[in-house]
């Protein structure tokens, strides 16, 4: 079924042709015209799936079709965990934004960065993306008004509740109004989400798409055995041994990840880190440099593991495996993605092999093990 089936306007859809998208993704088939339909949507899907684009577009098509309501009233709301995610929503917003017969003001809000210029910027914005906490602080500066929201959107609404944001989020739906259209994106529908989903929805199309663990068939796996001490050597000797262009490692602490970095920098390799601990401008421009290959290494803690898009990275190494067998998953997809190839290195020393089949079961794969212990990485 191509883009122009799904009700969308011409302005629209020549920035769909703009984007490069041809064909509609799956998520996207389902929910466009659902959301047109002004059904409320419960999505279960994951970033990848192009579920961005699934809500995004129908939104700015109902909403030009009206006109603004007044200034600071913002007529759509979509919540998202992560600052990371809001700049990336916020990017698909303004992509398809541009162009509408009538201009549609859109702005990502997040928190780690100073208010005060996204106060000034909330001016004639209709759709805004926020995190929980930075909007409730602008609620409470009297910078926006939730009043006639129209369109609540919960962008990865599992991961919200992970991140502890129920309280905010209870406090987010007390101030909307009763009467508005719903849209809950999750990659997971457990026991609190299907709380949620029975208070918020109503009548909902539910629209669910294979879980990303369907990529985890294009994504080879290796798993190395290898003391904590030889981890470092081990890793300089993949990259350069194997001429590794693009790598996202992960490790399970900030402090680890600065580490790593610190050694690969001092070996002449280019990384940089990403985590909670560095400035909303720092983790910006370490994704930026990353995308356009400037660094070869990016170190990061799970919290890159969700909502980062980056098209076909091709090795994702787990220098430290994650406790939750899901994290190792949404990791792992960080490869494998768009139908491409990837590679999934992770390194397991002997305190961590009983995890790691727990981690294998759950991801319903068993993966190759490669003894490191005898490899000369003598100089790496
Ligand atoms: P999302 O799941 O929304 O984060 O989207 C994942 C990636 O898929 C993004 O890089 C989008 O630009 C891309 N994408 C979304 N929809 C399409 C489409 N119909 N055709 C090609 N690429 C798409």
């Amino acid at each position: 079924m191509p883009f122009s089936s799904l009700g969308l306007s011409a302005p629209l859809l020549s920035a769909i042709a703009r984007a490069g998208y041809t064909a509609p993704r799956p998520i996207q088939s389902e929910a466009i015209p659902a959301v047109l339909a002004g059904k409320d949507i419960l999505g279960i899907a994951q970033t990848g799936s192009g579920k961005t684009a699934g809500f995004v577009l129908p939104i700015l098509q109902l909403l030009q079709q009206k006109t603004a309501a007044k200034n600071r009233f913002i007529r759509a709301l979509i919540l998202v965990p992560t600052r990371e995610l809001a700049v990336q929503v916020g990017e698909v917003c303004k992509q398809f934004s541009t162009g509408l017969a009538r201009p549609v003001k859109t702005l990502a809000v997040f928190g780690g960065v100073s208010i005060n210029p996204q106060m000034m910027q909330l001016s004639g914005v209709e759709v805004l993306v926020a995190t929980p906490g930075r909007l409730l602080d602008l609620v409470d500066n009297n910078a926006l008004q939730l009043s006639a929201v129209e369109m609540l959107v919960l962008d990865e609404a599992d991961k919200m509740l992970n991140l502890g944001f129920k309280e905010e989020m209870n406090r987010i739906f007390a101030l909307l109004p009763a009467k508005r259209q719903n849209l809950l994106f999750s990659a997971t529908l457990g026991k609190d989400i299907s709380t949620i989903t029975e208070m918020l929805l109503h009548d909902p199309v539910k629209i669910e798409i294979t879980p990303e663990v369907e990529n985890l068939d294009l994504i080879q796996h290796i798993g190395y055995r290898v003391t904590e001490e030889r981890k470092g050597p081990l890793l300089r000797y993949l990259i350069k041994e194997q001429n590794l262009q693009q790598v996202l490692i992960f490790t399970s602490s900030v402090h680890k990840a600065d580490s790593v970095v610190h050694k690969l920098k001092i070996n002449g390799i280019a990384a940089l880190a990403l985590h909670s601990q560095k400035s909303q401008a720092a983790r910006t421009d370490a994704l930026r440099y990353f995308k356009s290959g400037e660094i070869r290494v990016l170190v990061a803690t799970d919290l890159a593991s969700r909502g980062i898009d980056i098209p076909d990275l091709p090795v994702v190494i787990n220098y430290e495996l994650p406790r939750s067998p899901k994290d190792f998953i949404h990791r792992v997809g960080r490869t494998g993605r768009a139908g491409a190839e990837g590679t999934a290195i992770s390194f397991v020393p002997a305190e961590d092999e009983q995890h790691f089949k727990v981690i294998q079961k759950k991801m319903g794969k068993w993966v190759n093990m490669v003894e490191a212990e005898g490899f000369n990485l003598h100089g790496y």
